[in-house]
């Protein structure tokens, strides 16, 4: 079943595009979410904006790192589906990372090369410039932009901008990033003639937006403190982490050369120069005293995120559950199916009775559409190497197991190698295959030694070599086409640390069971609206898993069993899994 390695049988080919779907107006969408005076809210010249140090949107010429960048790329979307004016403002990075992998005699080789990416083979315009002070010198920052729909994309660059991510989380580079998306950002919107309705900051790497419009206010005659209450009532940060702690510190001699040199209120540099402790200060302390409006990313991460103020007040979080852009990730036979099936409306919303809809769903529909998948992800597949730069096809008739997400370790991706005689006797019961999917961080040494512990494994011995492929170089193409193709997929974050996770919402809307321990949005609904992964201690979990992983391959061989657990999935998840439904909430917290 394998090819030899040679040229790829199929050119790339783009994400789905984004039909309107007979969207009349902006009206009609506030009206379905039930926000009519939205319309004098929001408008062309006061969107909402949205700030992001990563947005992961390769057909706009972006590479993410992983959830953080998809939200933002995904909140977008939804939001010119529904013609919302919505500015999203980024770095454009002019070069990004790819992760390869080789065999020698010394077993796998992980090596990273850094590709240039030229910003006008994207379709963006080139606005103007805008300057920026930073130790000592003057920078100069390219502003671009790209109009999609009701909204665009605004990016400053420069050609020694680096790499998302680039350096230390505490250095001097990141600073510079952080403070260039800030002030130069801020600049950026006013070259293009708008103003905020709301600033949206997707993580504290973006504080530094905020920062530029609350000096903007003070340094053009607002009283300081009116100029901080407005600033804070229109500012939302939405957090994405859960232990403050964690967070890396800058210093204040940093400040000194990076920040206060673009301040140009006098009150504001000594706002912030207060809000240094022992000389240090960390981004999340200050982003909570500039934003009145703070949201967590799911219920159970908005309730157990430890924030604290500056006073020392615990902080609450709104929770706003992330979900996702369902054109974008489902196969376009399950989103027409979905439609043609009144689950989802225009909108993408769950309809008002998707649940008694849902009960008509039969295996024979999942089986054929599942099939139609397959077929998808083996396009891909050829031309996605494996780790021995081979290019696979999954048989129609091979069971398929799919782990896609970054190599972190918190999600625990060995885990189903723990015991490989399981797992074999698994595969070769049901014809089964397993792809293991994901990018290991650049220097995170200890991540890749387990990674190759795994493919030594596998390559050893025959069974394994036979049925499990590792893909490197996880992107969306390969997150989609798994999502699509695979039946079953493997979460097994420990508990607690997942804030909300998005890539099994795209399994689960393209009907394939989730084997998962119960942590970030999935811990939205019930233990029992999926196979859930239980135990107190590591090896309860792994048994667990084990007997999850056997109950779904047999589920995909019986009809009723498919058909009662891929419903049950689809009832509980789908309106945590609607991006329409998260871009709802927002509006709906913001205004
Ligand atoms: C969906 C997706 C993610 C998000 O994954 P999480 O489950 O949120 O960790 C990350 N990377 C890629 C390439 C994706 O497609």
């Amino acid at each position: 079943m394998e090819k030899q390695v040679g040229q790829p049988k199929s050119v790339k080919k783009p994400l789905v595009s984004h039909p309107l779907d007979n969207i009349e107006d902006v009206e009609e969408f506030y009206a379905a979410i039930n926000r009519h005076h939205l319309t004098h809210a929001i408008t062309a010249e006061r969107p909402y904006t949205y700030w992001t140090i990563e947005l992961y949107d390769k057909q706009n010429g972006i590479r993410g790192g992983g959830g953080l960048g998809v939200l933002a790329a995904d909140t977008r979307r939804v939001a010119e589906q529904g013609n919302v004016p919505f500015v999203l403002i980024t770095p454009f990075y002019p070069s990004e990372q790819h992760q390869h992998y080789e065999q020698s005699e010394n077993g796998f080789k992980n090596y990273t090369t850094h590709e240039p990416v030229d910003y006008t083979k994207y379709g963006y315009q080139f606005i103007d410039t805008v300057n920026i002070r930073c130790n000592g010198q003057i920078a100069t920052l390219d502003v671009i932009e790209k109009q999609l729909g009701s909204t665009r994309i605004i990016c400053v660059t420069e050609p020694g901008f680096g790499e998302l991510y680039s350096g230390d989380s505490g250095g001097d580079h990141r600073l510079y990033q952080e403070v260039a998306l800030g002030f130069g950002g801020y600049q950026a919107l006013k070259l293009a003639g708008l103003k905020p309705a709301i600033m949206q900051l997707n993580e504290v790497a973006t504080f530094f937006a905020a920062l530029a419009r609350l000096d903007e206010l003070a340094s053009n005659g607002m009283d300081f403190y009116e100029a901080v209450v407005y600033t804070r009532k229109h500012t939302l940060y939405t957090n994405h982490t859960l232990v403050q702690a964690a967070e890396a510190e800058f210093s204040y001699a940093q400040f000194e050369r990076f920040v206060f040199p673009n301040l140009k209120s006098p009150a504001v540099k000594k706002w912030l120069s207060d809000k240094f402790e022992y000389g240090h200060i960390r981004l999340s302390a200050v982003t909570i005293e500039i934003a009145e409006l703070r949201s967590g990313v799911s219920k159970l991460h908005a309730r157990v995120a430890n924030y604290h103020d500056l006073a020392g007040n615990k902080v609450k979080f709104k929770a706003v559950t992330n979900g996702i852009d369902i054109p974008t990730w489902c196969s376009p036979e399950i989103v027409k199916f979905l439609r043609e099936k009144d689950i989802l409306d225009k909108f993408y919303l769950p309809t008002t009775d998707y649940t008694e809809k849902i009960e008509t769903i039969t295996a024979k529909d999942i089986l054929a559409l599942k099939k139609r998948g397959r077929a998808e992800l083996n396009s891909v597949l050829a031309h996605r190497p494996d780790q021995y730069g081979k290019f696979l096809e999954i048989p129609d008739n091979a069971l398929l197991f799919q782990f896609k997400r970054r190599f972190v370790d918190y999600k625990r991706p060995w885990l189903p190698f723990s015991q490989p005689e399981r797992l074999k006797q698994i595969l070769e019961k049901h014809n089964a295959h397993y792809i293991l999917c994901g990018r290991v961080h650049e220097g995170d040494n200890r991540m890749a030694a387990r990674l190759h512990r795994i493919l030594d494994l596998v390559d050893h011995d025959e069974i394994l070599k036979k049925r499990v492929h590792y893909l490197p170089d996880y992107d969306e193409e390969l997150g989609r086409a798994l999502s699509i193709g695979a039946n079953i997929s493997i979460n097994n974050p420990i508990v607690g640390l997942e804030a909300c996770g998005t890539s099994w919402m795209k399994d689960i809307v393209n009907m394939g069971i989730l084997v998962s321990t119960h942590d970030g949005g999935i811990a939205d609904a019930s233990s029992d609206s999926y196979l859930s992964i239980t135990g107190n201690t590591e090896a309860e979990e792994i048994e667990s898993l084990y007997i999850r992983m056997e109950e779904a391959a047999n589920a995909w061989e019986h009809e009723f069993d498919l058909e009662f657990i891929i419903k049950k999935e689809l009832v509980a998840f789908l309106p945590v899994i609607s991006g329409t439904r998260m871009l709802k909430d927002y509006l709906e917290y913001l205004f």
